[in-house]
């Protein structure tokens, strides 16, 4: 994806400076965190529409930064900025760190003025009401970086969700209610398509895959993984049929050009084993995943995945806690599904008896989650919108080990405590669902819901339980004015 990155001008300046204020903005523009695509520098209302249009035309465009190096009178923008349906970064920066105090003369400060050019620009953007990330400083400034590459980061997920399809093997897990919701409005807000597929015709695809194919993906386990010796022996069969449930996965999901996907325990048709380590595999490989049918959470994982490719980030579900207090935890795992994106070492590849789903036992990686900082984050459909909700984290290794528990898992502390962090999110009627990440922030979740005009709440170091339900009730007033009519 490509970011495209704007100067406003304007005539009246002359060729001379222009052809500086080109210069400048180019040198600007290579300083940046990531590569853009520079774009000449406007100078009237028809250029600056046309290209608003031509980003919005372009596939390859995740977004567009514009900075006022001179005054460009913004009634010239009024078109443009109405027209533009990418995400808007307004970059408040200028060409010099320092001011040449002993020879400053007119030149210089005609030359440089962002300082008043990029309010105007403030001021039409507010008019208009164009949702907009602002960000001061200059360009040189490690902080100013991070936040461009941040906002860049939620411009990738937003890219990926407007043309995501997800792919649903069987309904929701029967009466539950947080994992429904509006996939039409979904389809309207997100971008992403949503449709079901009989679970027998991902069968169909598994019963496809060829032995070779098997034999040489079950080396590829033995390669990656710590295989336990009965998988290698006795019980071979069930790993060499988890193999087949992943080549018919991934067969399934490429044909379709689907980048997630949910299953759901109650639905597995003629699969003979509930899949783990395949869908551990796909989330791996960037696939969103939902179990239960939960396409919300397979979208959001999805979405956080195309935000930081390569990254620790996975399905999760918070499972049990251990209320020891002054050290209070959550154990979160899945049935079998988490992600070794987050695993801490190399991850073994197990099998064992699972209750649920009433089928052969399945094919499982296990593991630790590596500790750090991170955050997980919720989708809800509240009836009338979406609401997302976020907790920072840190990620801490398991007290004692767990040899009894045959299940990846994550140990971690909410912040700022167990008490504040699950009053807050069971109040805010978030999920138990949830994606995980490391690697991203509470600054890309931030840019990615104001882009998305999406409600997002979040529980950090600072949160109060009395803080948050008073922002839950203005919230409530906020959004629900915020769509009109
Ligand atoms: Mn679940």
């Amino acid at each position: 994806m490509n970011i495209w990155f704007l100067t406003g001008s304007q005539g009246l300046y002359g060729e001379d400076t222009l052809r500086q204020v080109a210069e400048q903005s180019r040198r600007i523009a290579e300083q940046l965190p990531m590569p853009v695509e520079w774009k000449p520098v406007l100078t009237d209302a028809a250029a600056i529409r046309r290209v608003m249009l031509e980003a919005n035309a372009d596939d390859s465009c995740a977004g567009v930064i514009a900075w006022m190096h001179t005054f460009s009178p913004a009634k010239m923008w009024i078109a443009g900025l109405d027209a533009l349906r990418k995400p808007l970064l307004h970059l408040h920066t200028q060409a010099n760190v320092e001011l040449p105090w002993s020879s400053i003369d007119m030149d210089f400060m005609n030359l440089n003025q962002a300082a008043h050019g990029d309010r105007e620009f403030g001021f039409i953007q507010t008019r208009l009401g164009v949702p907009r990330k602002t960000v001061a400083g200059h360009v040189s400034d490690p902080a100013v970086a991070a936040r461009v590459l941040t906002w860049t980061r939620a411009a990738t997920g937003l890219a990926e969700l407007r043309t995501l399809k997800l792919a649903r093997f069987g309904d929701n897990m029967r009466d539950v209610a947080v994992t429904e919701g509006d996939k039409v409005e979904a389809q309207l807000r997100f971008g992403v398509s949503v449709n079901t597929y009989g679970v027998n015709d991902l069968v169909e695809a598994v019963d496809a895959a060829s032995d070779p194919d098997v034999t040489a993906l079950v080396k590829d386990y033995a390669e990656q993984y710590r295989v336990a010796p009965e998988l290698l022996g006795e019980r071979h069969e069930s790993l060499r049929y988890a193999a087949r449930v992943e080549l018919g996965l991934r067969a399934f999901l490429e044909s379709g050009g689907f980048r997630a996907f949910t299953t759901n325990f109650e639905d597995l048709g003629g699969l003979r084993q509930l899949p783990g380590l395949a869908v551990q595999r796909l989330m791996a490989d960037g696939y969103g995943f939902g179990g239960e049918g939960d396409w919300k959470t397979s979208v959001l994982l999805r979405t956080l995945k195309a935000m930081a490719p390569g990254g620790g980030t996975s399905f999760m579900e918070d499972y049990t806690y251990d209320l020891t207090p002054g050290n209070e935890l959550i154990l979160g795992a899945h049935m079998l599904e988490v992600c070794p994106s987050i695993a801490a070492g190399t991850p073994s590849c197990e099998i064992h008896p699972l209750g649920i789903g009433g089928r052969e036992d399945p094919v499982r990686l296990v593991f630790d989650a590596e500790p750090g900082a991170g955050v997980v984050v919720g989708l809800a459909d509240m009836g009338d919108r979406f609401r997302l909700v976020a907790n920072e984290i840190d990620l801490v290794a398991p007290p004692e080990p767990l040899p009894k528990l045959p299940v990846a898992r994550a140990v971690w502390r909410p912040r700022p405590n167990l008490r504040t962090s699950t009053e807050s999110w069971l109040t805010a009627g978030a999920p138990h669902h949830t994606v995980l990440s490391t690697a991203v922030g509470r600054e890309e979740l931030i840019d990615l819901a104001d882009m998305l005009g999406v409600e997002l709440l979040v529980i950090d170091a600072d949160t109060t339980t009395e803080r948050f339900t008073r922002e839950l009730r203005w919230n409530q007033a906020y959004y629900r004015l915020a769509q009109g009519l």
